[in-house]
């Protein structure tokens, strides 16, 4: 995949989020998502018993889900223009099944990696090589329901369980480092038995190569910490607390998209 893809999703991300906040969160995943949708996870089809599966614990990104959920094909390119309208099943957080590959509904923080860990162990228990992965804020690791499926799972070696940390430094009202520091995130997963790789969240290349080899240690759940910037590639926007919550307004939007073209 080259940096084009991900600044066309960007593309479409101006004009989605003229609709609704967390435009710079998105920017944020959208890397992160795209080379796990295109480089990694292995999905036949939405449904299909042995795909991998994944969950936006951090659902308020989920318009960088649904970009990455089109160019799959799971959903219609036109249906994005749909994002946020009423009446629409493309909400500003996911629910699952409202549109195919949406694994579950999330948004309140700190349920993905409960969630997932319980597919993990599904998986072990049916005997099935499919794994599961979960991104997460990082300001939503100071969720306690976080540590408690961190503890399991390295209990239960669920090796087949991915967690990626979109590491911004920034979460709704504070930068994470003033809140519970991200430079003891590594120490902290390590002490709860799990296997910690650490890689800048924008290189594509980086990144498939850390999650091509999953686990990244035997009988030990992964983790990624990926350091990411808050709006990537809107320079106005980049490491911005406030473009958590901002739409793209319209005077704005033009700009925006002359300026991701610039990169292309
Ligand atoms: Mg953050």
């Amino acid at each position: 995949m080259e940096r084009k893809f991900v600044t066309n999703l960007r593309k479409q991300l101006v004009k989605m989020h003229q609709k609704g906040p967390h435009f710079g969160s998105a920017l944020s995943a959208i890397d992160i998502i795209s080379v796990l949708y295109f480089n990694i996870m292995n999905i036949p089809s939405a449904h299909h018993p042995d795909r991998d599966r994944f969950i936006l614990s951090k659902g308020h990104s989920v318009s960088a889900l649904y970009t990455v959920l089109a160019e799959k094909g799971f959903i219609n390119k036109e249906k994005l223009d749909e994002y946020l309208v009423n009446g629409s099943t493309l909400f500003g957080h996911p629910k699952k099944d409202s549109v195919p590959g949406i694994e579950a509904s999330t948004g309140s923080l700190g349920h993905g990696l409960p969630i997932a860990s319980g597919m993990a162990i599904a998986a072990k228990n049916d005997k099935k090589n499919y794994k599961i992965f979960v991104l997460m804020g990082d300001g939503e690791c100071q969720e306690g329901s976080i540590w408690e499926a961190a503890m399991l799972a390295s209990r239960l070696k669920l090796d087949n369980l991915v967690v990626i940390i979109d590491a911004n430094n920034l979460q709704g009202f504070d930068i994470v480092e003033n809140v519970q520091p991200i430079s003891t995130f590594k120490a902290k997963w390590e002490a709860f038995g799990w296997n910690v790789k650490e890689s800048n969240g924008h290189d594509l290349n980086k990144l498939t190569e850390i999650l091509s080899n999953i686990p990244f240690k035997a009988e030990k759940p992964s983790v990624l910490i990926a350091h990411t910037i808050k709006g990537k590639d809107i320079a106005i926007a980049e490491n911005k607390m406030e473009w958590h919550y901002f739409s793209v307004s319209k005077d704005k939007a033009d700009a925006f998209i002359e300026e991701l073209n610039e990169k292309i």
